[in-house]
């Protein structure tokens, strides 16, 4: 990527690479007719902010370059200094996932290791590395959703004042364990979900199971095969007829939860190497400069962690997708591309299957936002993987193996990536965001990263860092995201809180569910 070139002068207006032939509004009011822009071109539209506008005559059907690469096609001949906008732009087909791909050799790592970076984290028995020290409360069907909030709330006020080593108290909330086809080939997802979440790091191998009784999803398929006890300690069946009335049950599970919080209470935080990092990258209400500003940052910081090596995902298929072939190509050995290509192309027939195609991703905000189409999205999208090789790929609902860059097949869809991710063994997560999302998670900390500072001033307690200023002061790329490397690691030692915990905001889990339900 070249440089970013800006100006002081207003407006400021962004190229990503010289083959371009559209600059990027980047000004918070947009820039007017007969604006003259720093390399000469005048406009002759009105262009509102995070839009692009021509640099030169384009002929109709003749390619819209940004990030060097065809974004779309002129659906009409627009002149230098035009607005291009959804309207204007046709979508360029889908590149084919099975012809083209040149044969892959095993890509060298010629990274430079970088050491001596630490943070304080919970180490557990099975070798990972807890961010944050809390109880879960895992449950088998959503029947029983309403009495784990009932007493989540219970255990909170009575029982955690006096465990102060314990950061909070989870009920792992979801639509699954009944009416559906639980044999279908592909519940297995869901499932493996479910049981890779409880053994997430940051839970300390001490879930608790809550079980109605009646569900297709039987309980003891969700303890961790490494918990220690036995399954009729750990799992609380309702329909179980000891039980007479629902204040016996709420006692039973107030007692178990005290023996969960006694021994989550011995977990101390310790020096541990940088390379124990988890980290889930995404990315959510997207604009213009998402891939300007916040995604290159997220990218070096990610390129950084790599060097450190920490474990790193990045996801979202629908938003790679029209770049399979520049990700096959940085895949460590075949097999890896061969993964991607598999994952990317059981996503095509989903979507198809659906009767839809990779272009049902870009929401009106989006477009607003100045993204015309998903090639767009994508090509900004991309970039937050940095420029490490891809050591392995994640199916949905797996546990991440390889330490490095992996590719976690997951849909784009923020609730569903972060669920996914936590699966796969996320002790943090970093998702950037220019229209501005107020998203969390309650079971690891998420750093939010605005695209743009306009966003960052408006939403101040609800954004962790501004990688706007990229833009709006001239700070590098590299600068941002020696920043953001810092915070992870002050965010994963406990010593900064993210916005989303300091007020409480949390989203559902949300479980990817290809099967049918019945
Ligand atoms: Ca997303």
């Amino acid at each position: 990527m070249e440089k970013i070139k800006t100006v002081s002068e207003k407006p400021i207006a962004v190229r990503m690479h010289e083959k371009d032939n559209v600059l990027v509004i980047a000004s918070d009011s947009g820039a007017k007719t007969g604006t003259i822009l720093y390399d000469g071109t005048e406009l002759v539209d009105d262009v509102p902010y995070g839009h692009k506008v021509t640099t030169t005559d384009i002929a109709e059907g003749a390619p819209i370059i940004r990030y060097g690469e065809t974004i779309g096609f002129a659906s009409e001949f627009l002149p230098c200094g035009s607005w291009v906008n959804e309207s204007r732009t046709t979508l360029p087909d889908a590149i084919s996932l099975t012809e083209g791909f040149p044969e892959h050799k095993i890509r060298k790592v010629d990274s430079e290791p970088l050491e001596g970076y630490t943070f304080e984290g919970y180490r557990n028995a099975d070798g990972s590395v807890g961010t944050r020290n809390i109880l879960g409360i895992s449950m088998s069907v959503h029947c029983v959703s309403g009495i784990a909030d009932f007493v989540v709330k219970r255990i909170k006020n009575e029982l955690l004042p006096k465990y102060p080593n314990v950061d909070d108290v989870v009920a792992l909330n979801h639509h699954y364990g009944c009416g559906v086809a639980i044999n279908a080939p592909m519940a297995t997802v869901p499932i493996k979900t479910l049981q890779n979440i409880a053994k997430n790091p940051n839970f300390g191998g001490e879930v608790m199971v809550l079980s109605l009784g009646c569900e297709k999803l039987r309980p003891e398929r969700l303890i961790p095969e490494k918990q220690s006890g036995q399954p009729e300690d750990i799992i609380l069946t309702m329909q179980d007829p000891a039980y007479e009335g629902f204040q016996a049950m709420v006692d039973e599970m107030l007692e178990r939860a005290e023996r969960h919080l006694a021994k989550l209470n011995q977990r101390k935080r310790e020096t541990v190497p940088v390379s124990e990092l988890v980290v889930g990258m995404q990315c959510g209400g997207s604009d213009a400069l998402s891939g300007i500003t916040a995604n290159p940052a997220l990218g070096f910081a990610s390129d950084l962690l790599v060097r450190a090596g920490a474990t790193v995902m990045f996801s979202e298929v629908s938003e790679v997708r029209d770049g399979a072939a520049l990700l096959a190509s940085r895949a460590e050995t075949p097999e890896v591309a061969n993964a991607l290509i598999e994952q990317l192309t059981w996503y095509d027939e989903y979507l198809k299957a659906g009767g839809v195609d990779r272009s049902a991703n870009t929401t009106p905000g989006n477009k607003q936002g100045g993204l015309n189409n998903i090639v767009e999205k994508a090509l900004g999208s991309i970039v937050k993987s940095g420029s490490m090789p891809i050591a392995d790929v994640v199916a949905p609902g797996d546990r991440v193996v390889k330490r490095g860059l992996n590719f976690a097949a997951t849909p784009a869809s923020d609730f569903i990536c972060g669920t996914l991710q936590l699966a796969a063994g996320m002790n943090l997560h970093i998702f950037t965001t220019g229209r501005g999302t107020p998203y969390g998670l309650a079971m690891a900390p998420v750093i939010k990263v605005a695209t743009n500072s306009g966003l960052a001033r408006r939403w101040f307690d609800l954004i962790d860092l501004d990688a706007g200023t990229i833009v709006s002061e001239g700070e590098s790329i590299e600068s941002v995201g020696w920043k953001l490397f810092h915070l992870m690691i002050d965010v994963a030692s406990g010593k900064e809180k993210v916005a989303a915990e300091k007020l409480g905001l949390t989203n559902d889990l949300v479980l990817f569910n290809p099967a049918p339900v019945t």
